[in-house]
């Protein structure tokens, strides 16, 4: 569920607990008043009585909105462990974890209009060899320009994610094979023309894409074992391109 949705949610029953909880206390203290004060003149006991209505109203609150701050710390934290637990700690993208869920999920609710789930599966090419020239913080400072470039390369509600050391995925619906091309040459171009600099040193980056759309049988799995055969395609022809699944 996402967070402002869970935040939405969050507020409305607060208020709809806040609310019935006045109501109970409301309820509670004019019955014990009615009860206790039958032998009050009537004049006495209108008193008492507005006093028993007026009364929950003015203290159950303060209680109600220090339970809502606790409450609320709560979601906070919740909220904060969900992203810590879905989130890569280098580069802030969805981690494997979060694709597997929100992969399926997205799969799953794909192909009700006319579109199609599409797949693009990207490995950074000759990445090892950056570690090994320019050292290991290059390589991870490359790591999250990457996921920068693609972040910013790609359709704003495509889902964008790190899956392993080097390798990324793209999710996103689309009408046809062709969009899903266009979007990862977007990518791949981005990705070769950006200048990545570190301490000074120019470090020449390319990517290399494999795509795929889904099919009604797929699941995430079958449909990222397809992109990611595409991409060994697109590694074997040379790098630094995009091959499509078979
Ligand atoms: P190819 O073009 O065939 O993909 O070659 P490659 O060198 O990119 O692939 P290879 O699988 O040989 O090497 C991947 C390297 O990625 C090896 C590993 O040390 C490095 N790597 C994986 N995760 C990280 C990371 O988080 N930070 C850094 N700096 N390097 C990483
Ligand atoms: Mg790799
Ligand atoms: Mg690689």
């Amino acid at each position: 569920m996402d967070q402002r949705k869970l935040e939405r949610d969050f507020w409305a029953e607060q208020i709809r607990l806040a609310l019935s909880v006045v109501a109970a206390a409301i309820a509670v203290a004019m019955s014990v008043t009615w009860f206790t004060t039958m032998d009050l003149d009537a004049h006495a006991r209108n008193h008492a009585m507005a006093l028993s209505f007026c009364l929950p109203i003015a203290i159950v609150p303060i209680s109600q909105a220090m339970a809502i701050r606790l409450r609320l710390r709560l979601l906070r934290l919740h909220l904060k462990f969900r992203k810590l637990a879905n989130s890569d700690d280098l580069t802030g993208l969805a981690n494997r974890r979060s694709f597997t869920q929100q992969g399926a999920a997205r799969l799953a609710a794909s192909g009700r209009d006319d579109t199609q789930c599409g797949l693009i599966a990207v490995d950074i090419d000759w990445f090892k060899r950056i570690n090994d020239r320019h050292g290991h913080e290059a390589g991870d400072e490359v790591l999250c320009h990457i996921a920068q470039t693609l972040i910013h390369a790609a359709p704003h509600d495509a889902f964008v994610a790190r899956i392993g050391g080097e390798e990324f995925t793209i999710m996103h619906d689309v009408a046809s094979e062709l969009d899903l091309s266009r979007i990862a040459e977007a990518l791949r171009k981005a990705t070769e023309s950006t200048r990545y600099s570190y301490r000074g040193e120019q470090i020449h980056v390319t990517i290399s894409l494999g795509l795929t759309l889904a099919r009604p049988t797929d699941t995430l799995s079958s449909l990222l074992s397809r992109a990611d055969r595409a991409l060994y395609d697109a590694k074997n022809h040379g790098r630094n391109q995009v091959a499509r699944a078979a």
